[in-house]
């Protein structure tokens, strides 16, 4: 990290992790910044942060007590929108820096958000169904005084999904006496869920993988994708790479590694992890250790898990063309510049990942409205967008002859400073 940096009291420097990361990503595009440079501050500072204390009854009888936060980074473009994290390591380093990529995704993609995120510290496979819904329900009231359809829209993000958005959606209602769909998004269908939701985000790393490979000579029929992580991003993107003729030759998640080099059938596999059963009796693949995935030859590598998983340490290994962020923050700034050197194209998260946040806000509109489209209306909207967003990053990023992370973060953070810059400051 860049020792000019100050930081706030309440986070130690030995704890800075991945705002450490996201304040380097910043200051990368700062001096393209021009006039509105001098506002660059307002985006190094978390505009509100929440820690809540969120008690819940265990099956057994006692009291358990987990950290809750929910970090809006700027809202100067729109109320702020991001996911809810439940993770054993979720962390307010964590959450700032997950809460700023938002910030960032939404002005890159032109959706009308800010940026926000929250999490809970906390293993949800440790708990029982009743304890993951009084945990959820609680969190929700005790953020529940800055959350808001105008305010603040949660969403899925990792071990969170459609079920937590209902109880979300449901404990959000009853304090405020009326139903209010749109103050989370990857609801169920049946509570103003968006058709095309699930999928999304998964969806919009093929629109720009396909779009990047288009661009470097690529072909994807026949091509080797390896995908880290097998949730809601990863199983979407690999069933929509297959789909298109690509080999999903690797997949890994916490289970273990599975390979098969002439491609294993993402559709079992799907089924497989649906049904419930561990990963390594998978048939259709051999399990190899954890880390030679990284050594693992391909044309498209997509990290759809975790952060900080690509870094100095393994990024002069990979050897692969295309690398997809589906992940928030999976590479590191000094991880970025060893594939840089070998000539490795990142699409990076904050354009990679966007599906997600676009469908919401499709959702979020549709809710708003209550007039809801048909799956190739969203799926349509959401191709027309990300292919249009990802077309003007690579242009940006040619002209000025950076990465594409760069030209990312430089477009966003015009766009956020210049409506920080045209609201004023107060008072
Ligand atoms: P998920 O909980 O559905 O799935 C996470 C997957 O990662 C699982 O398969 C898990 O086994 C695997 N995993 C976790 N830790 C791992 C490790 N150490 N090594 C290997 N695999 C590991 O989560 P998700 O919603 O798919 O989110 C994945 C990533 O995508 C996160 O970075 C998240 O912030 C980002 N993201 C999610 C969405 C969304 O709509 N869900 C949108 C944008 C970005």
């Amino acid at each position: 990290m860049n020792p000019a940096h100050e930081l706030p009291s309440y986070l130690e420097p030995k704890g800075v992790g991945s705002w450490g990361v996201f304040l380097q990503q910043i200051d990368r595009a700062t001096s393209s910044l021009g006039e509105l440079a001098y506002l660059v501050e307002t985006l190094k500072r978390p505009k509100r942060i929440l820690i809540v204390d969120v008690p819940i009854k265990r099956d057994d009888g006692t009291v358990a007590h987990f950290e809750g936060y929910r970090v809006q980074h700027n809202v100067s473009r729109g109320p702020g929108k991001g996911g809810v994290r439940f993770h054993q390591d979720v962390s307010l380093s964590e959450v700032m820096a997950l809460a700023g990529w938002m910030s960032i995704k939404n002005a890159v993609i032109g959706v009308p958000f800010g940026g926000a995120k929250g999490g809970v510290r906390v293993d949800p496979r440790r708990l029982s169904l009743r304890e993951l819904e009084h945990l959820t329900r609680r969190y929700t009231s005790e953020i529940g005084i800055v959350i808001g359809p105008d305010k603040d829209i949660p969403a899925p993000d990792v071990n969170t999904n459609e079920k937590i958005m209902a109880w979300m959606m449901d404990t959000y209602s009853i304090m405020h006496g009326a139903t209010s769909t749109a103050v989370v998004t990857g609801k169920p269908l049946a509570l103003g869920g968006s058709r095309g939701r699930r999928d999304a985000t998964g969806r919009g790393v093929f629109v720009c993988g396909r779009a990047a490979a288009a661009k470097i000579g690529l072909p994807l029929e026949g091509a080797r994708v390896c995908v880290q992580g097998f949730g809601n991003v990863g199983n979407a993107a690999a069933r929509c790479f297959a789909q298109a003729g690509a080999k999903v030759i690797a997949v890994q998640t916490v289970e273990g590694t599975l390979h098969h080099p002439a491609g294993l059938d993402v559709q079992k596999l799907a089924e497989h992890q649906a049904a419930g059963r561990p990963f390594a009796e998978f048939a259709g693949a051999a399990l190899i250790d954890d880390a030679a995935f990284w050594e693992l030859e391909s044309d498209v590598l997509i990290p759809a898990a975790l952060e900080n998983q690509i870094t100095a340490a393994n990024a002069g290994r990979i050897r692969t063309r295309l690398l997809l962020e589906g992940a928030n923050g999976p590479t590191t700034p000094e991880g970025d510049d060893i594939l840089a050197t070998n000539g490795i194209i990142v699409v990076p998260d904050v354009i990679a990942n966007a599906g997600g946040v676009t469908v919401s806000y499709f959702e979020w509109v549709q809710d708003i409205s209550s007039y809801f489209w048909t799956e190739d209306e969203v799926n349509g909207r959401l191709d027309k967008i990300m292919s249009d967003a990802f077309g003007a990053l690579w242009e940006a990023a040619e002209q000025a002859r950076v990465t594409l992370r760069t030209a990312a973060f430089t477009l966003a953070c015009r766009r956020i400073l210049e409506a920080r810059h045209l609201r004023g400051l107060y008072p």
